[in-house]
């Protein structure tokens, strides 16, 4: 029998901020949760990681992005109809104000806990595509996980899913792309 892979699904800025009636709201969003949904309940994973955008009031970011998922607010909250379990295990970026990062990867406890687990590949879902989910699948890859991007679980800002230099150019840095679909049909 071959040994499976140890795989982990990454959510990425899953907020109210990013769906919404905010600065960084992006177009449509909330057309990904569904998908969302059904590949968090998937037994293909062994885990499921959020990683979720957490910041002062007062953080460097906000010069540019406006403000927003400022902690404890209805903004930094994900939305009502994401699914959320107690087994999730949750990851902040962005706490120190004078880093503007957009990879999960910037809590080195994202990685500890990764390498814990013995998680070998990654699928990462959320937003936006083409800024944290991107950077996050960048870093995956370079810490040596099989890095996929799940495209219609994501949503962009100024690429969609179907946007081929947008695929070769995820191709070009090794992350490998796939629909929610093709998850679902294994078995
Ligand atoms: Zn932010």
């Amino acid at each position: 029998m071959a040994i499976l892979s140890q795989k982990a699904l990454i959510r990425v800025d899953i907020q109210n901020d990013f769906l919404a009636n905010s600065s960084v709201a992006i177009a449509r969003a909330q057309e990904i949760i569904p998908n969302v949904n059904v590949l968090s309940c998937n037994p293909f994973f062994k885990l499921v990681v959020d990683i979720r955008d957490c910041h002062k009031p007062t953080h460097k970011s906000f010069a540019k992005w406006g403000p927003h998922c400022i902690e404890g607010s209805y903004g930094y909250q994900p939305p009502n109809s994401l699914y959320l379990s107690n087994n999730i295990k949750l990851f902040h970026k962005g706490i120190d104000d004078n880093v503007d990062t957009l990879s999960g990867f910037e809590n080195p406890e994202l990685l500890s806990y990764l390498l814990v687990e013995e998680i070998q590949s990654i699928y990462i879902v959320g937003l936006a595509l083409d800024f944290c989910v991107l950077s996050t699948a960048i870093d995956a890859s370079k810490y040596n996980f099989a890095t996929y991007i799940i495209l219609d679980a994501c949503k962009g800002i100024n690429v969609n899913m179907d946007n081929l230099a947008f695929q070769k150019k995820l191709t070009s840095l090794g992350i490998k792309t796939l629909k929610t679909a093709d998850i679902l049909s294994l078995k």
